[in-house]
């Protein structure tokens, strides 16, 4: 079958439309205990989860997602920044501060030695990923401007750090643009297909983003081009979300029986009001069904990184990292230029913040509840992407190097960016997780760490 009937309104609709009504205690049970096997959900039986209402049905599908993520990725939880490269966009997409007619937008696109500067700022946070961004236009960010961008992001320096990994967040292209961004290195290429509901995309969004075939085949093309991470996502709030997330599994589904391999990740951006754009969603996700859906994409995806923005408010945030969020962006600036000024507010955003909190702050808070930050690069610079990541992740392997290079990673953030008091904490939590580290590694694992107070950088397993 081809991708655009997989996902086709009526398709989905006939899933919607089977799975209808409450699931009860029993059925829940059952759809979780299989869930449990770590094969991930069909879309029916996702939906069947999305239909629960009652507290204790929602508390038993929380506490199963919950368990898969530790299982899989331990008690983790990766960092990263968005870099803004430019707002200029031929694209008027309804929801968007960058729209082609948002004429409050103040217009820009950084120079490489801005990004420079950018990034050096970003590594004085302690980052170590970025994802780079951009609006969609020929004139202002052509690909090869894109990947300029890249070269230089990977080679600035600053003190001891530097950033290892730059993932990608740019409209659809062409196989031949794809291939560019796989020679200049990049990690994952994101991109969202914003609605699954044909009517509703073409609705949403004016310019070439508006043709939704190109859209939803990009992923093919990033892949064809050699880019086998690939992160996937819909931007909740323009249609029924019930819609999205069975439509976004069935396309998931549709890429790992053509390729081989699944989503590296899934995003859960919820619609955000932009400056200067005025726009209502029309089919707003609460916060309790966010939740609920962020669980079930754990469960049926139980293999797949998802990725949390700082679009969400610190108390959502954390529960989600608890339910199932593996990624998060941290000390976010949404505008080209943002952390120049050390991260005060610019102009020229593309939508608002609800967690304008500091790295220092956001992992002082995750510490608090025993989550290890991490700032891992490992795989993508071990070359384990693609097919060869899917091995260890559905072997259940990657577990046993998320947990040391996670501590390894916190480790040289505590020596090289932490406060005294954040330092003494993060030692603390080293120690106590420094045990979850498998037996055969412990030595060289404790070895690499006192190598870090000595001034190395860069050890991973
Ligand atoms: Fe441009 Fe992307 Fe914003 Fe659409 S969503 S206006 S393509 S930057
Ligand atoms: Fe990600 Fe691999 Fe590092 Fe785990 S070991 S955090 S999967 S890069």
């Amino acid at each position: 079958m081809e991708l655009a009937e997989v996902v086709e309104e009526r398709r989905i609709a006939q899933i919607l439309n089977a799975a209808e009504g409450e699931p009860t205690k029993e059925e829940v049970g059952q759809i979780l205990a299989k869930a449990m096997e770590k094969k991930g959900l069909s879309p029916l039986q996702a939906a069947r989860l999305l239909n629960i209402e009652a507290e204790e049905l929602l508390r038993m599908l929380f506490a199963a997602s919950s368990a898969i993520k530790r299982e899989i990725y331990g008690n983790r939880l990766v960092w990263f920044a968005p870099i803004y490269l430019s707002n200029y966009c031929t694209n008027s997409c309804a929801y968007c501060g960058f729209s082609a007619t948002n004429a409050m937008l103040k217009r820009k696109r950084l120079s490489l030695g801005e990004v420079a500067e950018q990034t050096r700022a970003l590594i004085r946070m302690g980052h170590k990923r970025l994802l780079v961004e951009a609006g969609e236009s020929e004139v202002a960010s052509p690909i090869d401007y894109i990947c300029d961008c890249i070269r230089e992001i990977y080679a600035t320096k600053e003190g001891r750090g530097e950033i290892r990994r730059v993932n990608v967040n740019i409209a659809a292209t062409t196989t031949e643009n794809y291939r560019k961004l796989k020679e200049v290195g990049i990690g994952t290429y994101q991109l969202f297909q914003e609605t699954y509901h044909r009517k509703t995309y073409e609705k949403m969004h004016r310019g070439p983003k508006g043709d939704y075939q190109r859209q939803l085949t990009a992923h093919c093309r990033a892949f064809e081009a050699g880019l086998d991470d690939y992160g996937m996502g819909v931007l909740f709030g323009l249609y029924d979300y019930k819609f999205e997330v069975v439509s976004l599994l069935s396309h998931a589904r549709w890429m790992e029986e053509r390729y081989g391999v699944g989503p590296h990740t899934v995003s859960v951006p919820r619609i955000k009001p932009a400056p200067g754009i005025c726009f209502v969603p029309p089919a707003p996700v609460s916060d309790r069904d966010f939740l609920k859906l962020i669980a079930v994409y754990r469960l049926a995806l139980p293999y797949t990184g998802m990725i949390i923005s700082t679009r969400e408010p610190p108390e959502i945030r954390e529960k989600a990292f608890e339910i199932g969020i593996s990624q998060a962006s941290v000390g976010s600036r949404t505008a080209p230029g943002g952390y120049a000024d050390g991260g005060a507010e610019s102009a020229g955003e593309q939508f608002e913040l609800s967690d304008r909190r500091g790295m220092e702050e956001t992992i002082a808070s995750v510490c608090a509840r025993g989550h290890i930050p991490s700032f891992c690069t490992a795989c993508y610079r071990s070359k384990r992407t693609g097919e060869a990541f899917m091995r260890l992740a559905k072997t259940g392997e990657i577990n046993k190097l998320c947990t040391p290079n996670a501590l390894l990673t916190f480790k040289e953030f505590l020596v090289d960016y932490a406060s005294p008091s954040l330092r003494k904490e993060g030692e603390a939590l080293i120690e106590r997780m420094a045990g979850e580290v498998e037996k055969a590694k412990q030595e060289e694992f404790r070895r690499r760490l006192k190598r870090i107070e000595n001034g190395e950088r860069d050890l991973f397993f």
